[in-house]
């Protein structure tokens, strides 16, 4: 059969009978959208930055007027966790509830948007309250009845990628929320696990090569996160620029005030210093090679 995307486990069946709302209509088709303030779309390169966690009061307030003077668009941080095993450190504290009041606080001290994790589906309503964008972390990517009460708020939604998702399962998740009539999505490549990226140090394995693929197939904007993918802050320089190099509509990156000492992933965040020398650098290359 006539495949207009050899090589790829994608048809032009799958494109008009599973995913016909996230799929372009045309060549150039491509979603434009404003998220407080902020534009999604060809003519505007998005940067997220914050902890992994939101872990107390201070630290989010800090981290807020930090990222936000260095030029981020959205402040990025978890009250909600999710946690690959159920052991934690003596560090960590999920600040569930009392995190999103702080985020909502540092919202509204320095006028920064806020993207965060909804997990379970009684604090849908909680989350969307603060959040300007709702993150739904790689794990629920699948959890179908889940996203789509999400999708029903009418709240942007950013869609994390599952590591072992194909993109057709992944335009597929995003599929859903677009079905609830929720236009204002957000796909994020945040790393694929394969068995030699089964290493300590970096856990996943950034699929570059799905920034570029997904804009063959979707109108929907795609944001990288190099920090989960690589799991090791002297990578997220490298890949963070080539994530802008291959296009990518958004950054998201793990910012940390004291990284050695996040409560969780502490190898992955980089500082405020680090922060503001690649939030130029990734400026100059959008700027440069895309003009945005
Ligand atoms: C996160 O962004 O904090 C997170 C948990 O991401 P992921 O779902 O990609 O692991
Ligand atoms: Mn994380």
């Amino acid at each position: 059969m006539d495949n207009k995307f050899p090589g790829k486990d994608i048809s032009n069946e799958d494109i008009k009978t599973k995913f016909p709302l996230c799929a372009k209509k045309h060549e150039n088709h491509k979603s434009s959208f404003e998220v407080s303030g902020v534009k999604f779309g060809s003519d505007n390169l998005v940067i997220f930055a914050g902890p992994n966690m939101v872990e107390s009061r201070e630290m989010i307030l800090d981290v807020a007027k930090n990222v936000k003077k260095i030029g981020a668009d959205f402040i990025r941080g978890g009250a909600f966790k999710p946690l690959t095993f159920p052991y934690r450190s003596e560090k960590y504290n999920e600040t569930r509830e009392k995190g999103i009041e702080w985020l909502k606080e540092a919202k509204e001290k320095y006028n920064i948007p806020v993207i965060t994790e909804v997990m379970e589906e009684k604090y849908i309503p909680l989350v969307s309250e603060v959040a300007d964008i709702i993150q739904i972390g790689s794990r629920n990517m699948q959890n179908f009845p889940f996203i789509s009460k999400c999708a029903k708020t009418k709240k942007p939604i950013m869609l994390k990628r599952h590591y072992g998702a194909s993109l057709r399962d992944w335009l597929g998740a995003a599929e859903y929320i677009l079905y609830e009539g929720n236009e204002k999505v957000i796909l994020c490549e945040r790393g694929v696990s394969v068995p030699h990226t089964h290493r300590s140090t970096s856990r996943f394995l950034m699929d570059l090569q799905v920034i570029p693929a997904a804009q063959e197939i979707t109108h929907l904007p795609i944001v990288s996160d190099p920090s989960h993918a690589t799991f090791w802050r002297k990578w997220v320089r490298p890949m963070a620029l080539a994530s802008a190099a291959a296009g990518a509509d958004g950054i998201m990156l793990e910012v940390h005030p004291d990284p050695e000492n996040s409560a969780v992933d502490p190898l992955q965040p980089i500082d405020y210093a680090e922060f503001e020398n690649l939030a130029k650098e990734i400026k100059l290359i959008s700027k440069n090679i895309y003009n945005r």
